[in-house]
């Protein structure tokens, strides 16, 4: 189905309740508006849904805001609260009530459960009716009251979605639904739509649970006279094994995968293919995204999350990141990690060595896990996979090399030919050689070639550790 084909300038929210964390599908609930938005020169706003004043602590607003900010998903104008709104929403309410199209029930939980306990046994729905919907207010009493919407018992309610097409409900199992409770307060299903109308929202993206909501709230924008903007419920996210997306499938809250180094932009390029499509492009840029990023490329069918894929994208977003870029996104990695900061030459180490220790890396701490070498310090610890490879014989080799590499140009060809010769020499494969050296360099077995390593360590530096080794 084709975008909505208004000219309005588009206006996209996203709209969490703060549970203690931003998790994954509202954060690609986040990024479908963002980028719906930011595609289209319109405006991305942000309503925190705290009208549960239990669960909602500033501390849960305060890790939802961090993840959109960890990802990038910068939205315009304040934070709206849907809590501090509620004198607007009751004024909606009272608006309702004065049209004609709310009513005060007086019906107490015992008349409800009578309701309900008849309509079964005559094998009728169950769905409340309250007497009280045509009662003229003369003949109100003075008891406490809930004011429903009167909505219409025949016919039908169409939602035309963006994505999952022409949807239809019909009326008579809609009730008249709570806008205001007896104390008063509005009801998230009233708030909802009169946030959604004040902050002037086109395009409602959310996740399809809400898809029984629209209808209903459809209603309450048809009573008010309001326009209904575009919905788009979008498929949830399900685990690799098709069952809805749980803590067992692995990590929920997008700090995790924070936690974890993916870069933001290699998870919003995730993100953005979990239910969407263009083409069958994998890896692209944001500006890509924002250009290609349409609802008619989101899939019906529940996106499957695949560990695999997020971590095949990574490792393309960090292959092709700009050098300076990578190397923020790795210091910052390293101060959330709670890592002292770097000295000025480890600094400059890992700069030089970013072009070759991100080879292969799919999250930021396997590159700082290659570039080990230039952030460790002399003398270096030594593990004992590596200690292995240092026997005297190779000792003695690491300390007849250093008179070389003292008057070697420290360049690469060179290094590669006093090398060889070493190896040659001695009748072994460089090989053979290659397992001390990395010891000596790295302290470890596995590192990154011994020239990017001499290259970026020095020649001071490079022959200090040697003569360390050989020592
Ligand atoms: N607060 C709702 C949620 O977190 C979203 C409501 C909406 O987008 O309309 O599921």
């Amino acid at each position: 189905m084709s975008d909505h084909p208004d000219t309005r300038a588009i206006v996209t929210r996203f709209a969490p309740s703060p549970t203690g964390y931003l998790h994954i599908g509202g954060a690609r609930t986040a990024l479908f508006n963002w980028l719906y938005a930011r595609g289209r020169g319109g405006t991305f706003l942000l309503r925190v849904e705290d009208t549960d004043r239990e669960r909602s602590t500033p501390e849960a607003t305060e890790a939802i805001l961090k993840g959109l900010d960890w990802l990038g998903l910068d939205h315009d104008g304040a934070v709206v609260s849907q809590y501090e709104r509620a004198a607007r929403h009751v004024e909606v309410a009272q608006e309702m009530l004065a049209r004609g199209h709310a009513y005060k029930c007086f019906a107490t939980q015992d008349d409800i459960a009578a309701f309900r306990d008849e309509a079964r046994a005559e094998g009728k729905s169950t769905l409340y009716q309250s007497p009280w919907r045509d009662v003229d207010p003369s003949e109100h009493p003075d008891a406490p009251f809930v004011i429903r919407l009167k909505a219409p018992r025949s016919g039908e309610t169409v939602i035309r979605d963006a994505v999952q097409g022409k949807v239809t409900f019909r009326n008579d199992q809609l009730d008249d639904m709570i806008c205001l409770r007896s104390d008063g307060s509005p009801t998230y299903m009233l708030a909802v739509v009169v946030d959604d109308h004040d902050m002037g929202v086109t395009h409602v993206i959310r996740g399809d649970d809400h898809l029984n909501n629209a209808a209903r709230q459809q209603l309450v924008y048809q009573a008010m006279g309001w326009d209904v903007p575009t919905f788009a419920h979008i498929p949830l996210i399900h685990g690799p094994d098709g069952k809805k997306l749980s803590k067992r499938h692995g990590a929920l809250g997008v700090e995790e995968y924070q936690a974890m180094g993916y870069p933001a932009a290699a998870m919003r390029n995730y993100l953005a293919r979990l239910g969407w499509s263009h083409g069958d492009d994998e890896v692209f840029t944001d500006a890509q995204a924002r250009d290609w990023f349409d609802l008619g490329g989101i899939g019906k069918g529940a996106a499957r999350f695949d560990f695999k894929k997020l971590d095949h994208i990574s490792g393309q977003h960090i292959a092709m990141m700009d050098i300076d870029a990578l190397f923020s996104q790795v210091q910052d990695f390293r101060t959330l990690t709670g890592k002292p900061e770097l000295t000025k030459r480890q600094r400059t180490g890992l700069h030089a060595a970013l072009p070759f220790a991100r080879n292969g890396a799919k999250t930021l701490p396997q590159i700082i896990d290659k570039a080990h070498f230039i952030l460790t310090e002399r003398p270096l610890e030594i593990d004992e996979k590596a200690a292995g490879n240092l026997d005297d014989v190779s000792r003695r080799i690491l300390s007849e090399l250093t008179p070389h590499l003292q008057t070697a140009s420290w360049k690469r060809d060179e290094l590669e030919a006093i090398l060889n010769r070493a190896a040659e020499d001695r009748d072994i494969k460089f090989g053979k050689l290659a397992g001390p050296l990395r010891a000596a360099l790295a302290g470890r077995a596995a590192t990154p070639s011994v020239f990017d390593m001499m290259l970026v360590l020095g020649r001071d530096e490079t022959i200090a550790r040697l003569h360390d080794a050989s020592a």
